[in-house]
Order: structure tokens, then C-alpha cells, then sequence
């Protein structure tokens, strides 16, 4: 994979990892929605998974009703199953999950991501990975609604502990509580550069 984003400011384009579930407790819907709200007024498109179930539909549903940009990138099986939301701005129909995740990050400059299952977790991890390799430069916010994110946060602990990752690692992320943080989250995170990479093998 080749260089995906040079940081920029303002963030315009922010990719939102979140959660398909319709069974979770309503307060992380809650939460996207104001998410979405908040991206759009200040300005921000987004981009995500396309679905429209859970707390993806909601995060949707919170930009679309404040007059925001959201593009939805979905791959052709979730579409075909009609997962796919009918009212973005745009909706790419890519081959498969891997172009889809491909596909967000490089249309991003800051990543975030709400409290979700696999596909949120998987998400995620790979846009940590891939900052820290120097492949992706942009911020990356973990909203930790209701201490979610407590056990995963325990593990980088860990990893870095461990001596798997160098201590400067922990500033490849931010949390923040509630997504009415996560604007000035973007803005005041830690510059990355690509040059990091020297030190992406712990020594
Ligand atoms: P999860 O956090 O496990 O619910 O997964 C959410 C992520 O997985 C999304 O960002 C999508 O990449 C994908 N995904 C899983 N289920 C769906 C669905 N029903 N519709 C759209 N995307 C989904």
C-alpha cells in the first residue's frame, strides 16, 4: 500500500468506524447521531461503511439532518443484501470489504471510531498499524462512550508494557469521553510524521 494522506488541516473528510448493531443500548446510537451533527456543522464530510443499521445509520442520519456531506463506501455484497443506506451524499459500491477499509482511509485525514464489534475493532486497529508504519498521518480518535474501550486501551497498554511497541507509540491515538470532544481531539492530537516509521520496530 502506498502513501495514503498527508495530513492536513482543517479536516475535511473524516472516516467514522462505528457499529452495524441494533441490539446495543441506544445510548452509542445517540452517540453517532451527535457525532454526525457535530462533523457536519463544523463543517467536516464523512466517510464510512455505507450501512444504514445501528449506530452507522444513525451517524448518517445525525450529518444528513444537519446538512452535512456523507459518503458511504460499501462492498457490492451488503448492497446487493440491501444493507446499504439510500440517502448519502454519494455511495461507492466497491468489490470487497478490503477496497472498502482501503477505500475510507485514503479518502480521510482524521479517523474516528465509536464504540463497535469486530468490524469497528478491525477498523481501527489497521488505521493504528498503518500510522504506525507512516501510511496513514491523520488523527485518530477513539470516543470511549461508557468506558467501552477501557479493556482495548488496557491491551496497547499492554503491547507497549511488553516492549512489542515503543512507548512512542501511545500518542498513535486520543480518547476522548463523548464525541463533543472530538473536534478539538482532531486538532490538538499529536503531529505525525512518516519519518516515525524508524522507530515502528520497538528496539
Ligand atoms: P461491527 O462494529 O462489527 O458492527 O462492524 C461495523 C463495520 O463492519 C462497519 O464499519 C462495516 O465495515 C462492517 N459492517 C458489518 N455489518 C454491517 C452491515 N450490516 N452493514 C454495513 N456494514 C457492516
Amino acid at each position: 500500500m502506498g502513501e495514503l494522506l498527508a495530513r492536513t488541516r482543517p479536516h475535511h473528510s473524516v472516516c467514522v468506524y462505528c457499529a452495524s448493531s441494533l441490539a446495543c443500548d441506544a445510548a452509542y446510537h445517540d452517540v453517532a447521531r451527535r457525532l454526525g451533527g457535530l462533523l457536519a456543522v463544523a463543517g467536516c464530510s464523512i466517510v464510512y461503511g455505507g450501512g444504514r443499521s445501528g449506530s452507522m445509520g444513525a451517524l448518517a442520519e445525525g450529518a444528513l439532518a444537519a446538512g452535512g456531506r456523507v459518503v458511504g463506501i460499501i462492498p457490492r455484497f451488503m448492497q446487493d443484501l440491501e444493507w446499504g443506506h439510500d440517502a448519502l451524499s454519494e455511495l461507492h459500491v466497491v468489490e470487497d470489504m478490503r477496497t472498502r477499509k482501503h477505500e475510507m482511509l485514503t479518502r480521510a485525514s482524521a479517523v474516528v471510531a465509536l464504540p463497535g464489534g469486530t468490524g469497528t475493532l478491525e477498523e481501527l486497529l489497521e488505521a493504528i498499524t498503518l500510522k504506525r508504519l507512516g501510511l496513514f498521518l491523520g488523527p485518530i480518535i477513539l470516543v470511549n462512550t461508557r468506558g467501552y474501550y477501557d479493556p482495548l486501551l488496557s491491551q496497547l497498554a499492554a503491547a507497549i508494557d511488553g516492549r512489542f511497541m515503543d512507548a512512542r507509540h501511545g500518542e498513535l491515538w486520543t480518547v476522548v469521553a463523548d464525541p463533543e470532544a472530538v473536534l478539538q481531539a482532531i486538532e490538538t492530537s499529536p503531529e505525525w510524521s512518516a519519518d516515525n516509521r524508524n522507530f515502528a520496530v520497538a528496539r
